[in-house]
């Protein structure tokens, strides 16, 4: 078989914001099909990442491709070929959700008719929302936003899904209902899910490969079991120690973190 060409594609991607570098010289690969986890402390690098391949971030230097298409040069194409699930939900509540998925058809040109009504049944079904599909996404839990922002970002049939934190916020059981929908996807549609999250074990559980960085650098990337080999671990929690020397749960978040925390929490209730 001849080798798949890569869906995203890194190389020596920098992202400098004055004096800080948040992105540095960063390369890597992501096959069709993978679930792959970007992690690292706050501040690492992470959303800049995400946002540079998602076009709302220009590089300083460096090239990526998404799907084929260079992100920077054909913005457009590059667009086409992604959905998007941000941290704080961006559905609008005073539409029901049903019409949140027909807005968004429109915003991304997705055929009408139909094929469009049968694909946003589909999609609500599979995250089980059909049955409040009329319900204004107001009295939605925070757990079912999410899921509606996911059913959205996939209604364009995207090549890649970057999911950016998608359970920070959320209780255990809704964060597991949420990753087997995002795993039932990834086998449906052979979708390629890109995701970051602060809950290592979730990405153990979930992803193919894992992305450690660090300081804007990529310091290791792997399996979960060539990542513990590598560091003589046995679980990803303890090789993410090893490489970085620091826990997840005790960071100190930053400002706009605990800014957004509030806000989460407060939007969850
Ligand atoms: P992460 O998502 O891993 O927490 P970020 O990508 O948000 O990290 O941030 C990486 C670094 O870049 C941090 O030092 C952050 O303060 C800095 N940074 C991010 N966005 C900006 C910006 N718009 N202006 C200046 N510095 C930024």
């Amino acid at each position: 078989m001849p080798k798949a060409h890569p869906v995203i594609s890194l190389s020596a991607v920098t992202k400098r914001f004055g004096n800080v570098t948040a992105v540095n010289n960063v390369s890597f690969d992501v096959k069709p099909g993978e679930l792959f986890a970007l992690l690292g402390p706050n501040g690492a690098g992470k959303s800049t990442t995400i946002k540079m391949l998602t076009t709302l971030l220009k590089p300083t230097s460096g090239k990526m491709t998404l799907a084929g298409h260079d992100v920077t040069r054909a913005q457009d194409s590059a667009r086409q070929a992604f959905g998007i699930v941000f941290q704080d939900p961006s559905v609008d509540t005073e539409m029901t959700a049903y019409e949140n998925m027909e807005l968004h058809a429109a915003l991304y040109h997705v055929r009408g008719g139909a094929e469009t009504k049968a694909r946003i049944r589909t999609l609500l079904e599979l995250v089980e929302l059909w049955d409040r599909k009329d319900t204004l996404v107001k009295n939605f839990s925070g757990g079912m936003k999410r899921r509606l922002e996911i059913a959205r970002g996939l209604l364009h049939h995207p090549h890649v899904l970057f999911l950016d934190e998608p359970t920070l916020g959320l209780d255990t059981q809704t964060r597991n209902l949420l990753w087997e929908y995002v795993k039932t996807l990834n086998k449906e549609e052979g979708m390629t899910v890109f995701f970051t999250t602060h809950y290592l074990e979730e990405a153990e559980a979930v992803a193919d490969r894992i992305a450690f960085i660090d300081h804007g650098q990529l310091i290791a990337l792997g399996t979960t079991k060539e990542l513990t080999k590598q560091t003589g671990t046995k679980t990803l929690e303890a090789a993410y120690l090893a490489l970085t020397g620091k826990t997840v749960r005790d960071e100190t978040p930053g400002k706009g973190d605990e800014w957004r925390n509030r806000r989460r929490a407060r939007m969850m209730r």
